[in-house]
């Protein structure tokens, strides 16, 4: 059997018809940046996670950046944040010229350890930002209290974590912003690139708005520098859509988990979720020694498996080169020497499913 880590087609046809009505009626409209279709989605976002405003822009990378500009990022602010991570999370902490400090992360579910945090506060500490890395929720609890307790900003990198929550309150509910990506991968991806920015605050959604638009609120009349980066109306027509089965396709997500959580061996180390915390497994991914080994036998089975990330940001030469400071964090290189990721999307097939169970199994009899 072959099993792509992610096919996207399945998916399209499955709903080919109103993904092709949807673009019909923006063609229709003959409006495509911006408009009622976006504000509709950024209504029906911030509506479900909770908080007042959406902001739509140009990808997941640009809703950090905007939102860390909108923060007020600068030279030397420094932002305590995870290395095992997208690279994006602190290349836009970079691109301020601001200072990315590090904290290792659990063994247990790949978020910041928590008790690194305070040690790392200093007087140029502005904000933290945490990733609800795989659509596991990062301690929003603990993170908060500390970010009360010095006065800092938090921003969340919610790419990988739309709908995943702790208790009732969902993520992008905790900081100043949350920011997420509609990059096809994600558990909600477009067409395309897209993003959206969300926070509770007017303030700070106003100054998020006019980032978007060359720092504009008046048209043609500019007030700061800012950027050219908008959700496309099409990609927020066909996103409305996918909102609307958020929750079946995340809980799909968790089906899948849940038969590779029963049945795959004890022999690897298999995700782990919080009690009390809503993991949505943007990612399914197990821990074993034996990594490389098993990647290998799962090719020969026909099985895609993907190593997100097999090195720590604190290790990149494109970090190394501008913060110019060596750290250790001994969790996050074990876990990028060990970890592999497996397929899981909401059209995987049981029989899939099985059939990798099966062969990790295999591996390790
Ligand atoms: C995907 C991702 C981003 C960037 O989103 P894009 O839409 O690809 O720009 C940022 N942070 C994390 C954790 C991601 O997974």
């Amino acid at each position: 059997m072959r099993v792509k880590m992610l096919d996207l087609t399945r998916e399209y046809r499955k709903y080919r018809k109103e993904y092709v009505d949807a673009i019909n009626s923006i063609f229709d409209k003959g409006n495509f940046i911006l408009g009622e279709d976006v504000s509709n989605l950024e209504k029906s976002i911030a509506e479900y996670i909770g908080v007042k405003y959406g902001i739509g822009v140009g990808n997941g990378t640009d809703a950090l950046l905007l939102s860390l500009k909108a923060a007020g990022i600068k030279e030397e602010d420094e932002v305590i944040t995870t290395p095992f991570t997208f690279f994006a999370t602190v290349e836009t902490i970079l691109q301020l010229k601001g200072v990315p400090v590090f904290v290792d992360i659990n063994y247990d579910d790949f978020t910041m350890d928590l008790s690194q945090i305070e040690k790392k506060i200093t007087k140029k500490t502005k904000a933290i930002l945490p990733v609800h890395i795989f659509g596991h929720p990062a301690d929003m609890v603990g993170i908060e209290k500390i970010a009360k307790k010095y006065g800092l900003l938090i921003i969340e990198d919610c790419a990988q974590s739309l709908g995943a929550r702790i208790g009732e309150r969902k993520c992008g509910n905790f900081g100043i912003a949350g920011t997420v990506s509609f990059f096809p991968t994600k558990n909600i991806g477009c067409a395309g690139d897209g993003g959206m920015v969300v926070t509770d605050s007017e303030n700070f959604y106003r100054k998020v708005k006019s980032l978007r638009v060359h720092g504009s609120t008046e048209k043609y009349i500019h007030e700061e520098l800012g950027y050219n980066s908008r959700l496309d109306t099409l990609q927020a027509a066909l996103l409305m859509l996918k909102m609307k089965r958020i929750e079946q396709i995340n809980g799909r997500r968790r089906e899948i988990a849940k038969n590779y959580n029963l049945k795959i061996t004890d022999k690897v180390k298999k995700p782990f979720e919080k009690k009390g915390y809503y993991h949505i497994y943007h990612q399914y991914s197990i821990l074993t020694e034996k990594r490389d080994k098993l990647k290998d036998f799962l090719k020969e089975n026909g099985i895609d498996s993907t190593i997100y990330y097999p090195l720590p940001l604190h290790k990149q030469n494109a970090v190394l080169n501008i913060i110019k400071k060596e750290y250790s964090l001994p969790v996050s290189e074990e876990v990028s020497r060990k970890i592999l990721s497996l397929p899981i999307y909401p059209e995987l097939e049981d029989e899939e499913v099985f059939y990798i169970i099966e062969k990790i199994n295999q591996f390790y009899d």
